[in-house]
C-alpha cells in the first residue's frame, strides 16, 4: 500500500491519515487540512491548482497520482433533466453514475464496483461479472465531478449503482467517512443510502459502525423459494436471516430500513405475494419501495402492469406498511441500471 504504511491513493486518505503523511514527508501538520480541503471541499483536479500550498510541497505531491474520473459520455433526459454519466477510471474500466433532480435537492446514484458478482437475474450490471472494487476516491469522485460539472450542490447520495457495496466493505466505509465527515462535502449521513442484496454478516458489521445512514435491502421476494429464483445470494442467506440482520440494524441505529421490491410480472407481483411479504416485514418498522422492473434486453423478465403495482401497494398498506412507488426518472435515456455501461462495453468490443 505505501511508503511507511500509508496509502499511495492520497485521495482515499482520511484527515488523520493526511496528518501522518505530512509528518512522514517532513511537513507541518496544518498542511494536511489545507490539502484535504482542496481535495474534498474545493474538488480540485490537480496538485498545481492548490495555490495556497508552497511550491515545494506541490512538487512533492506531484509524484503521486491523483484520482480524477474522466467523463466519456453524459446523457441528459429531455423529460426530467436526469443525467447519466459514464466515467473512465485510471485503468480504463468504465462505470456509471446518475444525477437525479428532486425538489428536496440533487441526488447522485454512484457505483461501488466495476461490474458485480452477485448475479441477480434481472440486473444488467452483473452480466459481465466483476471487474474490480472501486477505491474510496473513485466513489467520491463520481459525486465530485457531477457537483463540479453542474455547479449545483449534491445533497443526497445513494449507493445503488453498479456493484454490491457490502462486497467492497472497507472502501465503502472510507468513502462514507470522507463524504459525510467535516472538512469535505459534509453531506448529512441521513441523506446517504446504501443498498445491498443482503450480505448478512456485513449488515451486522455496518450496524456496529455508529453511522446514521439509511440501509436499503433488495428483498424482491416474499419467500426463499421465489427469492432464490431471482437472486443467487438467497441460496446463501435465508429471508429470515436477512430480515433479522435488518431488524438488528434498526435496533442499533434507530434508522428505518427501506425494503426494495422490483415487481416482475407473474413472478413476484400477485396479491398473495403482497400478503406474504406484509406478514414477514410488518413488525420491522420498514418502508417498502416498489420498483416496476426495468426490462433488460438480455433477460426475459417483464414489468408488472400499472394496475398490479397499485394493487400490490394497496395490499401492503392494508397491513400498515408505508409504501412508495419509485418514480422512473430518465426513462428516455438508456433504461435499466448498468445499461449505459453495458452498451458502451459492447460497442468497444465491436471496434
Ligand atoms: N447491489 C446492491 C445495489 C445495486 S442495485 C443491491 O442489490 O441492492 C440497486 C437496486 O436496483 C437493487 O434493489 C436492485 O435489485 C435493483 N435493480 C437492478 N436491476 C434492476 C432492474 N432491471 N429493474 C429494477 N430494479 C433493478
Amino acid at each position: 500500500m505505501t511508503q511507511s504504511g500509508l496509502m499511495t491513493d492520497l485521495k482515499s486518505m482520511t484527515l488523520e491519515e493526511w496528518k501522518e503523511f505530512m509528518a512522514g514527508i517532513g511537513e507541518k501538520s496544518f498542511r494536511a487540512g489545507q490539502v484535504y480541503s482542496w481535495l474534498h471541499e474545493h474538488l480540485a483536479v490537480s496538485w498545481e491548482e492548490m495555490t495556497s500550498l508552497p511550491a515545494d510541497l506541490r512538487e512533492k505531491l506531484s509524484g503521486y497520482p491523483l484520482t480524477v474520473l474522466e467523463p466519456v459520455d453524459v446523457q441528459i433526459s429531455a423529460i426530467d433533466g436526469t443525467r447519466k454519466y459514464l466515467f473512465r477510471l485510471g485503468d480504463g474500466n468504465v462505470i456509471e453514475s446518475v444525477l437525479m433532480r428532486y425538489h428536496h435537492g440533487n441526488s447522485v446514484c454512484i457505483s461501488s464496483q466495476a461490474g458485480c458478482r452477485m448475479g441477480c437475474r434481472f440486473c444488467a450490471s452483473t452480466i459481465g461479472g466483476l471487474a474490480r472494487n472501486l477505491l474510496a476516491s473513485e466513489m467520491l469522485d463520481q459525486v465530485y465531478r457531477i457537483q463540479k460539472e453542474t455547479g449545483e450542490r449534491v445533497s443526497n447520495v445513494v449507493v445503488m449503482g453498479t456493484g454490491e457495496p457490502l462486497d467492497n466493505y472497507d472502501n465503502l466505509l472510507r468513502f462514507l467517512k470522507i463524504l459525510t465527515g467535516e472538512g469535505g462535502l459534509h453531506i448529512s449521513q441521513r441523506n446517504v443510502t446504501v443498498s445491498t442484496c443482503g450480505l448478512v454478516p456485513r449488515i451486522y458489521d455496518l450496524a456496529g459502525e455508529k453511522l446514521q445512514i439509511t440501509l436499503a435491502l433488495s428483498l424482491h421476494a416474499p419467500n426463499d423459494e421465489k427469492r432464490r429464483e431471482l437472486m443467487p445470494i438467497a441460496r446463501k442467506y435465508s429471508v429470515d436471516q436477512v430480515l433479522a440482520a435488518c431488524q438488528n440494524y434498526f435496533q442499533k441505529t434507530g434508522r428505518r430500513v427501506t425494503f426494495e421490491y422490483s415487481l416482475v410480472a407473474g413472478v413476484n407481483d400477485s396479491e398473495e405475494d403482497a400478503r406474504e411479504l406484509a406478514g414477514r416485514i410488518r413488525r420491522l418498522h420498514g418502508h417498502v419501495n416498489l420498483i416496476p422492473v426495468n426490462p433488460v434486453k438480455e433477460r426475459t423478465y417483464v414489468r408488472s402492469s400499472r394496475r398490479n403495482v397499485e394493487k400490490f401497494k394497496i395490499m401492503l398498506e392494508k397491513y400498515g406498511i408505508p409504501v412508495s412507488i419509485r418514480r422512473s426518472l430518465g426513462s428516455d435515456i438508456d433504461g435499466a441500471c448498468g445499461q449505459l455501461r453495458k452498451t458502451h462495453m459492447d460497442k468497444m468490443k465491436m471496434l
